[in-house]
């Protein structure tokens, strides 16, 4: 076992390796695709894997002694940026590589190893996966090439298919039934064909994209030698499994990471075609970015937590399904663009791309093969057989950076709303005016109120999506969010002003609501819903309505800001001020009740103004909103994640047809699609807030985004929810439509979908970074 290199140390190998790119990829190795023309594409793949073996680069996931560089997965996911910066092809003999050499390590003898490692990574022979048959696809384990014991040899008989490079292939690593009498999985061997001897035929089939990549490889009678059985005689499957979701893991990394340059190509097409101008073109393309964006976030969590099954759940098998379905989408704007730009040069080549990716949802494991690991992995029932009640939800986020201290709170929070938002408690809330004075109190007493105020505030945006999720998962009936992110930072600053007591609001006594902005961006928000006259003294007179505002009809306080001189005012009004009128609530949503709120000619002082007369809260403004957009995303995750944890119970529990209902695939599939909805969620949500606590450049995009994302599908994965409840989520007794309002009135909270998808417009057609590749 090599030491993996300590972290510290990784940015510099990352360096080396982007200079050694520099200098060795030739710039016409670059953006080969699968539709390249396939004699080009090899030569360029193989020659390139040569280069990267003698560069040292071709395996830096692998031990010292093996001709690794013993780098760990966060050193391999480094490099791997490098190759999509540099836009480098992936070695033709990544299948043997990244597949079978890590098995052939693990249970591999010593000779096996001196024999095949080395001419596998300097790529002087190539390796091919026979593991697929005529009547063996997703059903591997129906595989019937018999190899029957010999003396100290096996005779091989039957035949593969689908098996890609088999025409280029010295070796094969293949699946064969050494005993016929076992159980289906127990009778397979892992063995090593020698593609070159007699019994071996090889015959190339054409593929939809016109190339030979694939073939049938026929077996009679051919030979395979004792010592090239991998592993124990009997024991492959388990190996077959181990190699599938290898083939899952790092080989998805690359192509998963790679998206995000194919789609910044896919614009320049589109711009060269003169199609950005289509609203349409522009609209797919965003969702191509925004999938691309979802897939280098996926990526990162399912290397986090590879080596670790039970955290990793279903994140692997969505990695999969996610990009296979993604790529084909980005690549098939390219043809409709192309399409009506006939005769460009490049035509042919995404044509040959896009024909090709027809196969990605087929190959290591089919989309709706992935479906059901992934139904699998969140717990529902594997088969009908399974009793009633016995399956438990498994939907967590594996993978996800988070801290002690925000474990600590998310859990401090969640422990005071499991006591506090009861069942009976939350539907009588919902029922009447949507706001629960006890919750309110219990959050104040907690010190939750004030939780921006005090030393240990939590700022930061990551902790602001995991309380958020906190509230979202119980559907906390006060204005939990706007408070901790926009009304404790301003009286915090402030020290409150003479009509609003900062500690009474931290207690939970004093309920102010807060007048949210009507327009502008995230960037340069528009306080512009209520007028302010200056009046001569510092004191300012209000005009105007402000359609919705949270718990207006609960509040005792409006916390009003206003713009004048170019400023932004924090006026505090009382409820019931003379002017102020909070009218009927709006049906929409229970759990953040709004009402409009109308002050006409509200006169106040400048002692009533936060900070003092016309004091400026432009940039303190700024930022809360921008926590409050991570919270937001925060509360839809974590609504949708209990949703989907109540969803998973329930199919497990209710019966039809004498079996459980989360049997049903068409029930399992809906669930999986809702899992892969709330993890894309989640992916978007975390990486904004990450990127947003380490200021990164791209901060206000990720945002932008993660609001979309979250927007969209919090209602999806609701309805989808709905749907595998049947009736009972109908009624108004079932709580889950409470969630589903919740989450319809979050798609128009603060920043309208409209404006950001401009903000991530802006990101998408903004001219490239300059790299090291370009
Ligand atoms: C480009 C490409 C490269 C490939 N390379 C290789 C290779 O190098 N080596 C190799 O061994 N194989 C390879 N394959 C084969 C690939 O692994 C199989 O095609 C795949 O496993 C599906 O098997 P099948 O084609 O027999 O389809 P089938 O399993 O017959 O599936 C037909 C349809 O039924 C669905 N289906 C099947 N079972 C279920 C189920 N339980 N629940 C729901 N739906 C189901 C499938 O999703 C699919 O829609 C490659 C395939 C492609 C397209």
């Amino acid at each position: 076992v090599t030491q993996p290199i300590v972290d510290e140390r990784l940015e510099d190998v990352q360096l080396e390796f982007r200079r050694w790119l520099a200098d060795e990829l030739p710039p016409e190795w670059r953006d080969i695709s699968r539709g390249t023309e396939e004699e080009r594409a090899v030569t360029i793949r193989r020659a390139w894997g040569e280069r990267l073996a003698r560069g040292g680069w071709v395996a830096p996931g692998w031990p010292v002694e093996d001709g690794g560089r013993g780098l760990s997965h966060e050193g391999e996911r480094l490099l791997l940026e490098e190759v999509v910066r540099a836009g480098a092809p992936e070695p033709l003999n990544s299948n043997g590589i990244r597949i079978f050499g890590p098995i052939l390590r693990r249970y591999g003898t010593e000779e096996q190893k001196r024999k095949f490692l080395p001419a596998m990574l300097d790529h002087s022979e190539l390796w091919c996966q026979g593991f697929s048959e005529p009547n063996a696809g997703s059903d591997l384990a129906n595989l019937q090439t018999r190899a029957v014991v010999d003396g100290d040899r096996l005779i091989v008989n039957g035949q593969k298919v689908w098996t890609s490079f088999a025409a280029y292939a010295d070796y094969c690593y293949a699946l064969v039934r050494t005993d016929r009498d076992a159980p289906r999985h127990k009778g397979v061997s892992m063995v090593i064909v020698d593609m070159a001897q007699p019994g071996v035929t090889v015959r190339p089939l054409r593929t939809i994209a016109g190339g030979w990549e694939f073939a049938e490889v026929f077996f009679d009678d051919a030979i395979i030698p004792m010592t090239a059985v991998v592993g124990e005689l009997n024991q492959g499957w388990s190996m077959a499994i181990e190699a599938l979701a290898l083939e899952r893991g790092l080989s998805f990394a690359e192509r998963s990471f790679q998206m995000r340059r194919e789609v910044a190509n896919v614009v320049r097409v589109c711009d060269d075609a003169g199609a950005v101008a289509d609203p349409q073109v522009l609209a797919r393309l965003v969702d191509s970015y925004l999938d691309s964006r979802m897939l280098t976030s996926l990526v990162m969590r399912v290397l986090r937590v590879i080596d670790d099954p039970e955290a990793l759940g279903g994140l692997a098998a969505l990695t999969k399904l996610h990009w296979s379905e993604a790529h084909q989408r980005i690549l098939g704007l390219v043809v409709d663009v192309l399409e009506n730009a006939a005769g460009r040069p490049e035509a042919a080549e995404w044509l040959g791309a896009f024909l090709y990716s027809r196969g990605e949802t087929i190959y290591a494991g089919t989309s709706e093969i992935q479906r059901n690991t992934i139904a699998r992995a969140i717990g529902l029932p594997s088969s009908a057989s399974v009793a009633a009640g016995a399956v438990r939800p498994r939907v967590r986020a594996g993978g996800a950076v988070i801290t002690d201290e925000q474990q600590m709170l998310r859990e401090g929070l969640d422990a005071v709303l499991d006591g506090e938002v009861t069942p009976a408690r939350l539907t009588a809330a919902l029922d009447g005016d949507g706001f629960c004075p006890d919750t309110w109190r219990a959050l104040g007493d907690g010190g939750w109120l004030g939780i921006a105020c005090g030393d240990d505030a939590p700022g930061d945006a990551r902790t602001l999506v995991e309380l958020g999720e906190s509230a979202g998962a119980h559907l906390v009936p006060a204005p939990l969010g706007v408070t901790v992110t926009l009304v404790a930072p301003l009286l915090s600053a402030t020290g409150g002003a003479a009509p609003i007591d900062a500690s009474a609001v931290a207690a939970g006594t004093t309920l102010a609501a807060f007048v949210l902005p009507d327009a502008g961006t995230p960037r340069d928000p528009r306080w512009t819903v209520v007028r302010a006259e200056a009046l001569p003294g510092g004191g300012l007179r209000l005009r105007g309505g402000a359609p919705d505002v949270q718990f207006a009809a609960a509040a005792d306080r409006f916390l009003v800001p206003v713009e004048v001189d170019g400023r932004v005012a924090v006026a505090v009004v009382a409820a019931d001020g003379d002017g102020v009128q909070v009218g009927a609530p709006n049906a929409l949503d229970y759990a953040a009740p709004t009402a409009p709120l109308t002050l006409d000619g509200v006169e106040v002082g400048p002692g009533d103004q936060l900070g003092g007369p016309l004091a400026d809260h432009t940039e303190i403004l700024r930022s809360g909103l921008e926590s409050y957009m991570h919270w937001l995303d925060g509360e839809a995750v974590g609504g949708a994640t209990e949703m989907l944890r109540r969803t998973v119970e329930y199919v497990g529990q209710r019966r039809q047809f004498g079996v459980p209902v989360g049997s049903f695939q068409a029930v399992k599939h809906l669930i999986a699609d809702a899992y892969a909805d709330v993890e894309l969620a989640r992916g978007h949500a975390y990486d904004a807030a990450l990127a947003a606590d380490r200021d990164e450049p791209d901060g206000q995009v990720a945002r932008a985004a993660s609001r979309l994302v979250c927007g969209r599908i919090y209602p999806i994965v609701l309805e989808r929810c709905i749907q595998a409840h049947g009736g009972i989520a109908f009624t108004w007794e079932h709580q889950m439509h409470f969630w589903y309002r919740a989450a319809l009135a979050a798609r128009h909270r603060v920043f309208p979908a409209r404006v950001l998808r401009g903000e991530v417009e802006r990101a998408l057609l903004a001219p490239p970074i300059e790299t090291s590749a370009n």
